[in-house]
């Protein structure tokens, strides 16, 4: 993995290769720790973080969903993103923010009092599905492993735990040779990626699945169902079946690391002209036309590194 200087560690910049945990921290055994996954890109007026307020209300709202305390505000989570970028000299990075219970004894529930430990790191990722797939678009399948049902981990939280289920649908989809792995919920409906949002587009309109489908509530589906609208598309929120996929004129995923990735296969079956479609590539440029400025960020979605 690609490295940086230094990691914010609880309020201090730590080098990267002192930035460590004790073996029986919490978070370890159990999974308890929250994150995010944000990215800074390179704009005319140098780095900015994209959408750096909704991705760490969000972190703070899984904390909640899990009433784990967190011992910094907002503000200053905000401030250790911008630092963990301008303070390692990045120009474009991924930024990753965990929250996580440390040495707090082994047992299953935290004793009172308990505060989370905080880490921040920024370090350079280029696409999470390989640089290509952003032209080419990836083969996909659908898992033979549902996401969690509702009434089992909250899908809403982005922690930890949740994760080994987004391991089970991605790695049996490597395996098997596809890129990624499309989930089911629980009712058979159409999810998300292990990592990734989903958009079916069907003579014109984009369709995604609701929040009610175990879906984590993708800041790229917000951005991309806000740009789309602007740009005069119909979107809906809307359960989806399986075979919505196979009869699907173009399908692309969308999230921060993988950002917007065209599929031109779903197990096997090619979508509409098995290459990028033109709604997708409609997307793509509307979405990385923020950086350059040939999109106007009329949303203030740009929180700059370096203030002037
Ligand atoms: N679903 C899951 C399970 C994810 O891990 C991610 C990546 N954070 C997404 C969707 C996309 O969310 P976002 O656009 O906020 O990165």
């Amino acid at each position: 993995m690609s490295q940086a200087d230094y990691i914010w560690f609880n309020g201090e910049m730590v080098p990267w290769q002192d930035a460590k945990v004790h073996v029986l921290s919490h978070a370890l055994h159990y999974g308890s720790s929250v994150f995010e996954g944000i990215r800074a890109y390179h704009t005319p007026k140098g780095p900015a973080v994209f959408r750096l307020k909704e991705h760490i209300q969000r972190l703070f709202d899984s904390a909640k969903i899990y009433r784990m305390p967190i011992p910094w505000s907002v503000e200053e989570i905000e401030q250790a993103c911008r630092d963990s970028v301008g303070q390692n000299g990045l120009d474009s990075a991924y930024i990753r923010p965990l929250a996580f219970y440390g040495h707090v004894g082994l047992g299953l529930n935290v004793p009172a009092g308990s505060q989370a430990e905080v880490i921040v790191a920024a370090f350079p990722w280029n696409a999470y599905l390989g640089d290509e797939s952003a032209e080419t678009g990836v083969d996909v399948c659908v898992s033979s492993w549902n996401r969690l049902a509702a009434n089992t981990m909250p899908t809403a939280a982005k922690a930890g735990g949740n994760y080994l289920s987004s391991q089970l649908i991605s790695g049996e989809a490597r395996r098997h040779g596809y890129a990624e792995g499309i989930a089911l919920d629980v009712n058979g409906q159409i999810s998300e990626g292990a990592g990734e949002n989903l958009f079916i587009v069907k003579n014109g309109v984009l369709y995604t699945p609701p929040v009610t489908a175990a879906i984590l509530p993708g800041i790229t589906r917000d951005t991309i169902m806000t740009l789309a609208r602007d740009a005069g598309y119909t979107v809906r929120e809307e359960a989806l079946a399986r075979e919505a996929l196979y009869l699907a004129d173009e399908i692309f995923m969308t999230g921060t690391a993988a950002e917007i990735v065209p599929v031109r296969s779903v197990d096997g079956i090619t979508i509409g002209e098995g290459r990028r479609g033109e709604i997708t590539g409609a997307m793509q440029k509307a979405f990385f036309g923020l950086f350059t400025g040939d999109t106007e960020d009329k949303w203030g979605w740009l929180d700059y590194v370096h203030t002037p």
